[in-house]
């Protein structure tokens, strides 16, 4: 099974462990509320990062929430 495992690291890609959208959607609000205390989000819940960047419908989620937490 070498082939499932070059597919799996080339999803991933070089930088390391990317998220799941149901393990995004589990982060997420910890991952915004480190943000919004200057935290370094990246490190705590690595992977999510990337994932935010790969996959718009996280993203907009993302973005929801730190417009809900500014307002
Ligand atoms: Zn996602």
């Amino acid at each position: 099974m070498t082939e499932d495992r070059d597919l799996i690291r080339a999803l991933v890609g070089p930088d390391g462990p990317e998220l799941t959208c149901e393990q995004c959607f589990e982060q997420l609000d910890r991952y915004v509320e480190l943000e919004l205390a200057g935290a370094d989000a990246d490190r705590a819940v690595p992977g999510m990062g990337a994932h935010l960047e790969g996959c718009p419908a996280c993203r907009e989620e993302h973005e929801s929430l730190l417009a809900l937490a500014d307002s």
